[in-house]
């Protein structure tokens, strides 16, 4: 028997109603890729959370990036963020405009285009989760050359799970593997106090099924959550204390808009003063203010994308007029669709366009 069957013969036996989240676009991706939720019992019930980094960067995000493109300033990001909708198109979009928006793999890459040409103004658009974060932290402690910056868009995960957990209707959590390795698995105790069991995951088949087990093992044991660590072989209950002072060294907490979910207290990370020579949002405050200026964003507030409630598991996909129809992963006209992590480009691409 294969530790997969074995597994689910498991989670057959401690089966009950529950509905679990988990809040990681990988996560999403094992799940739709190997059809978890087509083996699981009916009543288990997975849940898809704001855990795709390109699918929770807000419009207005990416508003500023174009906005300092258009203004001539070179805009370097991952291949994904390109292709995500601001309020009037992508970055995408603005390079075949004739702006100089550029694919890059790694924050390295940013830093050498502007090493290469001292008189450019080279931004790297910085997306992602505690993830990412101290990697981007590591680039600028190196010294950067000064015209490069970051136009940050970070995101924490610990607010926005306290922040959905007042809105919509779960039971446990799948807590993300990666942001687990830097962060550790401490920090989600605190859902487990309040009444939500909460396992850290790695991301094969074989790890989602052992957090179902464990989360359902809690539920069915004397009532005492806590946060466990399904993915040992990655994450320690501290995480990386090393990445964790290092990020905390370069930025500091904010505020932070997040798609779908709207402005979450202290859930955004700024560069501290000491780095704020490399802060594209102070540089070039005055270029981005005059661009944006008539931006309204209350027209996209109210399209037919449903991103919003799928990204707090309120809805699938299959709930929005647009899917398949007029987005798909070749035609996005939301975010969900665009990123091999987000919910609807799975939905489309393991369960068909046939689902709408
Ligand atoms: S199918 Fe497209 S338009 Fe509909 S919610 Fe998903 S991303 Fe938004």
């Amino acid at each position: 028997m294969s530790a997969e069957s074995e597994l689910l013969e498991k989670i057959r036996v401690l089966s009950r109603p529950v509905r679990i989240m988990h809040i990681c676009g990988t996560h999403e991706r094992t799940i739709s890729r190997y059809g978890l939720r087509d083996v699981l019992p009916a009543e288990i019930e997975v849940l898809s959370g704001p855990g795709c980094p390109v699918c929770v960067t807000p419009e207005e995000e990416i508003d500023r990036a174009i906005a300092l493109a258009e203004s001539g300033v070179i805009i370097t990001s991952f291949g994904d963020m390109m292709r995500v909708p601001g309020s009037n198109g992508s970055l995408m979009d603005a390079r075949s405009r004739g702006c100089d928006v550029r694919m890059v793999y790694s924050i390295d890459d940013a830093i050498a285009i502007a090493k290469k040409d001292p008189r450019s103004k080279v931004v790297f658009f910085a997306i992602g989760f505690e993830t990412t974060a101290p990697t981007n932290a590591a680039a600028i402690l190196r010294n950067p050359p000064e015209n490069f910056s970051l136009l940050l868009s970070h995101k924490l995960t610990i607010p926005a799970v306290s922040e959905l957990i007042k809105e919509i209707e779960v039971d446990a959590f799948i807590a993300p593997g990666h942001v687990c390795t830097i962060i550790g698995v401490h920090p989600f105790q605190q859902f487990a106090e309040q009444g939500f069991p909460i396992v850290a995951a790695g991301f094969e088949a074989v790890d989602l099924l052992l957090s179902i087990v464990m989360i359902l093992e809690q539920m069915n044991g004397s009532g005492k959550y806590s946060a466990e660590n399904a993915y040992p072989r990655a994450v320690r209950d501290e995480g990386n204390v090393r990445a964790q002072e290092m990020m905390y060294r370069v930025f500091e907490i904010t505020d932070s808009q997040w798609r779908g979910l709207g402005t979450i207290k202290g859930s955004g990370l700024k560069l501290n003063p000491e780095f704020a020579k490399y802060d594209a949002s102070v540089i070039y405050a005055d270029l981005i203010s005059e661009k944006m200026k008539n931006i309204s964003y209350e027209k996209s507030a109210s399209s037919l994308c449903h991103c919003a409630e799928i990204l707090k598991g309120k809805e699938k996909p299959d709930n929005c007029p647009l899917f398949s129809k007029k987005c798909t992963p070749s035609t996005p006209v939301g975010s969900c669709m665009v990123s091999q992590e987000g919910m609807c480009y799975n939905w489309y691409r393991y369960r068909g366009a046939d689902s709408a």
